[in-house]
C-alpha cells in the first residue's frame, strides 16, 4: 500500500533518501501530493544554508561543488546538491546521487544529489527550486548547495534563492567579467577565481578587484575573492572560511533574515498570482467565455482593458455585473 501523505512526510522529515527521491519528483512533475508534502514539512525548513554556486559552463562548478560537500561531509554536515543543468533532458523521477560527475559523493548517505533541467518546469524553474531546497532542508540537511550556469534570468532567480551566491570565473576570461557585470556579478557574496593553476589567475583577480573598487556594497560587505583549483581541492578550505564569515555576517547583520524575507515576499506573491491567474482563467475556458471576449476585441467592440476589469470584478464577487469604468 503506498503512504499516506503522512507517513510520506514522516520519511522525509527522516531523512529517508528514497522518499526525498520521490518528493523532489512530486515536486517536479507538478504533482498535487508535492504541495500536501509541502505543507507538512514546511515547519521543519528553514535550517538549512543555502548557497548557490553559479559561473559559466566549463568554470569548473560541479567539481567544486563536489569538493566542497565532501568537505562539509568531513565536518559531519549533512548536504543536499541541487544542479541545475540547462543541457540536460528532463530528469524527474531520477535517483539521488544520479549526476556521473559527482561519483564520489554518490555512496554517501549524508548527501542528496539531484539534477534539475532549466526546461520543462512547471510554473518556472525558480519556485520548483524552492520547493526542492524546502524538501532537502526539511529532511535535515545543513548545506545546500544550487549549482546553476551564470546566465539568464531563470538562473538570476535561482541564485536569489540562495543565503550566499558564489561566482565562479577562471582565467583568460576577461571580457565575460565585463558580460557577468550586467546581472550575476551584482549578486555574488563571493568570488572564486578557480583553474588558479593556470596562468592568469592574478590579473581577473584585479579585474574583479578593480569592479568591486567602483561602488560599496550598502550592506557594508565587501565580496571576498577566493583562488581555488576544485580538481586538486586547493583553496576548498579558504572558500568555506569565505562562507562562514559571509554567513556570521549575514547572521549579525540582519542581512540574511531581509534576503529571506523579500524573497518569501517574491514569491508569496508570484503564488498568488499564478493561483489566482489559475482560478479565473479556469472559469472563463470552462465558459467558452475567453473566445467570444476574443471575438468582441477583434471586432473592436470591446476594448480589452475593460474586458479584463470585468472579468477580474465578476471573479471578485460572482453575479454582480458591473460597469466598465467610462473613460
Ligand atoms: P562546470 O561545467 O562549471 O560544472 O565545470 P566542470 O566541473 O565540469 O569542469 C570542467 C572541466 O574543468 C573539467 O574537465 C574539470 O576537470 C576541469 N577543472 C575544474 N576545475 C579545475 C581546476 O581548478 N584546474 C584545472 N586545470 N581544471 C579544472
Amino acid at each position: 500500500m503506498p503512504d499516506t501523505i503522512n507517513e510520506w512526510a514522516e520519511k522525509v522529515l527522516a531523512g529517508n533518501r528514497r522518499a526525498v527521491a520521490r518528493a523532489i519528483s512530486a515536486v517536479e512533475n507538478g504533482d498535487a501530493a508535492a504541495v500536501a508534502l509541502l505543507k507538512r514539512v514546511f515547519p521543519s525548513s528553514g535550517r538549512a544554508q543555502v548557497v548557490g554556486i553559479t559561473g559559466s559552463p566549463g568554470v569548473g562548478k560541479s567539481t567544486l561543488v563536489e569538493k566542497l560537500a565532501a568537505d562539509y561531509r568531513r565536518s559531519g554536515l549533512r548536504v543536499g546538491i541541487i544542479a541545475v543543468d540547462p543541457t540536460s533532458p528532463f530528469s524527474g523521477g531520477a535517483i539521488l546521487g544520479d549526476r556521473i560527475r559527482m561519483q564520489s559523493l554518490s555512496g554517501d548517505d549524508g548527501v542528496y544529489i539531484r539534477s534539475m533541467a532549466t526546461r520543462g518546469q512547471l510554473g518556472g524553474l525558480a519556485p520548483t527550486t524552492q520547493d526542492v531546497v524546502t524538501m532537502l532542508d526539511a529532511a535535515g540537511c545543513d548545506v545546500v548547495l544550487i549549482e546553476t550556469v551564470g546566465v539568464g534570468q531563470d538562473e538570476v532567480e535561482v541564485a536569489r534563492l540562495a543565503d550566499t551566491t558564489v561566482l565562479l570565473l577562471v582565467p583568460g576570461m576577461g571580457d565575460d567579467v565585463q558580460t557577468f557585470k550586467a546581472g550575476v556579478m551584482e549578486i555574488a557574496d563571493l568570488y572564486v577565481i578557480n583553474k588558479a593553476d593556470r596562468g592568469g589567475a592574478e590579473r581577473v583577480e584585479q579585474e574583479v578587484t578593480a569592479m568591486l573598487s567602483l561602488a560599496a556594497r550598502p550592506d557594508g560587505w565587501r565580496p571576498p575573492i577566493v583562488k581555488t583549483v576544485a580538481t586538486s581541492g586547493e583553496g576548498i578550505a579558504a572558500l568555506r572560511q569565505a562562507l562562514e564569515q559571509f554567513r556570521a555576517f549575514g547572521e549579525k547583520d540582519g542581512l540574511k533574515q531581509q534576503r529571506r524575507r523579500e524573497h518569501w515576499r517574491a514569491r508569496l506573491l508570484e503564488l498568488l498570482r499564478q493561483t489566482l491567474f489559475k482560478k479565473v482563467a479556469g472559469e472563463l475556458l470552462r465558459h467558452g467565455l475567453l473566445d467570444s471576449h476574443v471575438e468582441e476585441v477583434l471586432a473592436q467592440r470591446r476594448d480589452p482593458h475593460s474586458l479584463v476589469e470585468e472579468m477580474v470584478a465578476e471573479f471578485a464577487s460572482p453575479g454582480r455585473k458591473r460597469k466598465s469604468p467610462k473613460r
